[in-house]
């Protein structure tokens, strides 16, 4: 039986729901997007949101089912409430940069404030919209609701930016896929193929991977040539900074490789002309980096000779939601408590191991599960290539509850010793997080078999 047959109760179920959640939609809300921008702000011990601006851009491009829930907790949600009976009518959940910035020690000497941009479904009627923050311990930690009248006169059109784009993938209307938006930063007007050649390379990198190799006929891709003044993106290390449109940089919070922008709003304003759910942001250099938020932002350095294996790492964390299941031996990282069960579904700390892969675990595994000598014995990055090919198998795919991941080598478990989340080396993802993205696109786009 293989993984995609073990889904299949779960995907009818969601089809069926689907087909009910699809008439709610029309009631309530219009084929168009609301974008919702704020100002996430504070420190590690006081946050607050601030709405800046709502905008209405073009279709919507999400989903029409599953609108009242969540496909992961995430870090923060998004809801829009019915405003008589505070009914929930669409939800959404994220991470944000903001949020890893408050473990941060420079979170407990000042404050900060953090652009985030999020789009909903256009609301028929006046309602309101709450936006709820989560710590590390999945309390609240700041909370805003506020009004949303559709006929606001100060509701602006999102300004129209008018790069060029292409569709690289276009397997049917927006309201029927996943709409992936790939955009550049750091390619001025004469890259503009180089642009596309790029953006090429990423489908290529998802299309050769499993399981995006049977799913890419669930997505639209769509590349937007932005245009930048100036070529490549900034390396504050090195003390270069560019003029670039989306403002990308390495060295976020400190650490080199780290390459982000803080600038969403000009990200979504790039985003103008075309539907789209998820960002892939390509940055124009050869300095390797990447970073990856959960239903925020993917970005990833263009041409490293990593590229395609870390832009598909990243988007597991983008897309799906999966956790980093490496760690250091005297990591310390604040993310994980033993008593918080994370919500990324290739970790568990055991608190609530049954709603992760305790159904797909051979009967008699001991937990915590001992490692094979070889990776115990190991750096296996180092001699991944000269493992037999049965044995990197086995490490990939034999299921147990492993010590060390997420950061943490103690009270973080992973579910096998090495996969796509883990090391560059290692080609595929595992059984778990494979599950995952089978369960993202089927909560998406409800027809995932
Ligand atoms: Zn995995």
């Amino acid at each position: 039986m293989t993984i995609r047959h073990l889904f299949l109760p779960f995907l009818i179920i969601t089809a069926l729901a689907a087909e009910a959640s699809a008439q709610e939609f029309d009631k309530y809300f219009e084929d168009r997007t609301l974008r919702l921008d704020y100002v996430f702000a504070g420190n590690a011990g006081n946050q607050h949101i601030h709405l800046s601006e709502a905008l209405s851009g073009g279709v919507w491009a999400g989903r029409r089912h599953n609108l009242d829930t969540v496909c992961l907790e995430g870090n923060g949600r998004l809801e829009v409430l019915e405003k008589e009976t505070g009914k929930v009518l669409y939800a959404n959940s994220f991470s944000t940069l903001f949020q890893e910035w408050l473990s941060e020690e420079e979170a407990t000497k000042s404050d900060r404030a953090f652009e985030n941009c999020f789009q909903v479904p256009w609301p028929r009627f006046p309602v309101d919209i709450r936006i709820t923050l989560y710590d590390l311990k999945g309390d609240v930690s700041a909370s805003l609701t506020h009004p949303i009248d559709p006929s606001d006169i100060l509701i602006r059109p999102v300004p129209e930016s008018s790069p060029s784009y292409k569709y690289l993938i276009k397997n049917g209307e927006p309201s029927q896929c996943i709409d992936l938006a790939i955009v550049g930063d750091g390619y001025t007007e004469e890259e503009t193929e180089k642009f596309y050649a790029d953006a090429q390379r990423s489908v290529d990198a998802l299309a050769a991977h499993e399981p995006f190799t049977s799913l890419l006929e669930k997505f639209n891709i769509v590349a937007v040539a932005a245009v930048s003044q100036e070529s490549g993106v900034s390396i504050p290390h090195s003390g270069i900074w560019k003029k670039t449109l989306l403002k990308c940089h390495f060295d976020t919070f400190y650490s080199e490789r780290y390459l982000t922008t803080g600038s969403l709003t000009a990200v979504y304003d790039a985003l103008s002309a075309v539907p789209f759910e998820h960002i892939l942001v390509l940055s124009n250099t050869t300095v390797y980096g990447g970073g990856g938020i959960y239903n925020s932002i993917l970005t990833c350095s263009a041409d490293h000779p990593t590229f395609p294996k870390v832009l598909v790492h990243e988007f597991g964390h983008s897309f799906a939601g999966l956790g980093d299941e490496y760690y250091y031996d005297d990591g310390f990282n604040p993310m994980y408590t033993p008593e918080k069960e994370p919500w990324e579904p290739n970790l568990t700390t055991l608190a609530d191991f049954g709603s992760k892969w305790a159904d797909l675990l051979p009967p008699g595994t001991p937990v915590p599960t001992p490692e094979d000598s070889i990776e115990k014995e190991n750096d296996v990055r180092r001699i991944w290539n000269s493992i037999p090919e049965e044995t990197r198998k086995r490490l990939n795919s034999h299921l147990g509850v492993y010590e060390g991941g997420g950061y943490l080598s103690k009270g973080v478990y992973r579910p096998v010793q090495e996969c796509r989340m883990k090391i560059n080396e290692c080609e595929d993802f595992c059984p778990v997080c494979t599950r995952a993205i089978f369960r993202t696109v089927s909560f998406y786009t409800s027809t995932a078999e």
